[in-house]
C-alpha cells in the first residue's frame, strides 16, 4: 500500500479560470503531468463543490464545466496522460463524505481558516448552508477517493489538507489502515503562494471580479494590466514608491524570467534593480506595466490559441470528461469498497459474517 504516486487536484466550475489558478495549481499539474514521476494524475471539476454555496444558480456551474475543460486543455492537460472528470458523475464520493462526517466535529469545522474567510466573503453571517460549512469533509472524501498522496494546490488549500489528514489518521486509528495521508505541494514561489487580484486584494479569486482570465483577449489583459493597483502613495514619476503590496511587482515576481529583460526592457539587467529605481523614485508606474504586458501577453498567447482550436470540438470535449468520469469511478468505488470493508457495512460479502450469525442462532 502507499506505493504509487498519485496527484489529485481540482477547480470549481464557478468561472473560467484565472491566472492565480495558474500560478498556483494549473502550471504545475501540467509540468508533473509531462514528467513521468506520477503514476495516476486525477483533475476534477468540482460542480458539486460549487453547488454548495450556488445552490439557485444551477445554471452557472453547468455553463462552466466547458469552460474549465477548455482552460485545461488550453494549459496543457493531456487526457492521454490525466484523467479529468466530474465530481457529481461519481456518487461514491457522497458515500465516503457521509461516513467521514461521522469523524469530524463541528467546533473542528468552524476552526477551519478557510471556511471561516469564505463565510465572511459570502455574506453567508448565519444562514450558512450545510454542504457549504462540511465541504471540507467532502473535500477530503474526493482526496481519498483516489488514494491521492500529492495535491499541487495554492496555499488557501492549507486548512483542507490538513483537515483530510486528520479525517485519514482518524479513520486508520478506527477502522484500521485503509486511507492514504495526502501531501500538499504548493507552489516554490513565495508570489504563486496566494496571487493577489488585479485590485490588490489578498487573493485573485472568481467570487471577487479582481481576475485575469487565461482566456483574455490581448486587448482586454492589456488594460487590466494598465488599470492595475499599485502603490498609492506614489502619485509623480520622481516619487519613491513601495514595492510590498504593489500588485503588479508581485505579477512580475511570477511571472518575470532574467531573458524578459534582454527581450523588452535592456535598460536594467534584472528584477532587483528595476525595484530598486522605483524604490529610489524616477520610474512610472506605466513603465513597469508595459513591461508586465509584454511578458504576460507571451506568456497567456499559446494558451489562448490552444483553447480556440479546442473550441472547435465541444461535443469531443464532452466525450473526454465521460470518459474520465467513468475511469474516475472505477477508482472511487474500488476505494469504497475498502471502506465498507473497513467499517464493517459489507455483509452480503462477509461470508463469515453469515456463517458465524447463523452458529450464534444454533444452526
Ligand atoms: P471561488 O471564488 O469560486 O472559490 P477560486 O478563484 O478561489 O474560486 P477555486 O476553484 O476555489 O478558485 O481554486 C482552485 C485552485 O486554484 C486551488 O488549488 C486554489 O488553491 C488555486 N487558486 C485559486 N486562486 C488562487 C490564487 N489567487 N493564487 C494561487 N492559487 C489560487
Ligand atoms: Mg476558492
Amino acid at each position: 500500500m502507499g506505493k504509487e504516486k498519485i496527484i489529485l487536484t481540482a477547480d470549481r466550475p464557478t468561472g473560467k479560470l484565472h491566472i492565480g489558478h495558474y500560478v498556483g495549481s494549473l502550471k504545475r499539474r501540467v509540468e508533473l503531468q509531462n514528467s513521468n514521476l506520477y503514476d495516476k494524475i486525477f483533475i476534477m471539476i468540482a460542480d458539486a463543490q460549487a453547488l454548495t454555496d450556488n445552490a439557485e444558480n444551477p445554471e452557472k456551474v453547468r455553463q462552466n464545466i466547458i469552460e474549465v475543460a477548455l482552460d485545461y486543455l488550453a494549459c496543457g492537460i493531456d487526457p492521454t496522460k490525466s484523467t479529468v472528470f466530474i465530481q457529481s458523475q461519481i456518487p461514491e464520493l457522497c458515500e465516503l463524505s457521509f461516513y467521514y462526517m461521522n469523524l469530524v466535529t463541528v467546533s473542528r469545522l468552524q476552526r477551519n481558516p478557510t471556511v471561516k474567510t469564505e463565510i465572511q466573503m459570502r455574506n453567508f453571517a448565519t444562514s450558512i448552508p450545510v454542504g457549504f460549512f462540511t465541504y471540507p469533509i467532502s473535500q477530503a472524501a474526493d482526496i481519498t477517493a483516489f488514494k491521492a498522496t500529492t495535491v499541487p494546490v495554492g496555499e488557501d488549500q492549507e486548512p483542507m489538507l490538513e483537515q483530510t489528514r486528520e479525517i485519514v489518521r482518524k479513520f486508520n486509528a478506527v477502522y484500521g489502515e485503509t486511507l492514504i495521508e495526502p501531501e500538499i505541494l504548493l507552489p516554490d514561489n513565495s508570489a504563486c503562494l496566494r496571487l493577489p487580484g488585479t485590485d490588490g486584494k489578498a487573493k485573485m479569486s472568481k467570487s471577487l471580479n479582481n481576475c485575469i482570465y487565461l482566456s483574455e483577449s490581448a486587448e482586454d489583459l492589456q488594460k487590466k494590466i494598465m488599470g492595475m493597483f499599485t502603490d498609492p502613495g506614489h502619485i509623480h514619476v520622481q516619487d519613491p514608491g513601495k514595492i510590498e503590496g504593489n500588485t503588479v511587482f508581485t505579477y512580475l515576481d511570477a511571472f518575470c524570467k532574467p531573458e524578459h529583460f534582454a527581450q523588452y526592457l535592456p535598460d536594467y539587467p534584472n528584477l532587483d534593480e528595476l525595484k530598486a529605481h522605483y524604490q529610489r523614485g524616477g520610474l512610472g508606474d506605466v513603465k513597469v506595466k508595459r513591461f508586465l504586458n509584454s511578458i504576460m501577453q507571451e506568456e497567456l498567447e499559446p494558451i489562448r490559441t490552444r483553447r480556440k482550436e479546442f473550441e472547435k470540438d465541444i461535443p469531443a470535449i464532452y466525450d473526454m470528461l465521460k470518459k474520465g468520469s467513468k475511469a474516475a469511478r472505477e477508482v472511487a468505488a474500488d476505494t469504497l469498497s475498502d471502506v465498507r470493508k473497513a467499517m464493517k457495512i459489507n455483509y452480503f460479502e462477509d461470508i463469515d459474517l453469515i456463517s458465524a450469525q447463523a452458529k450464534k442462532f444454533g444452526q
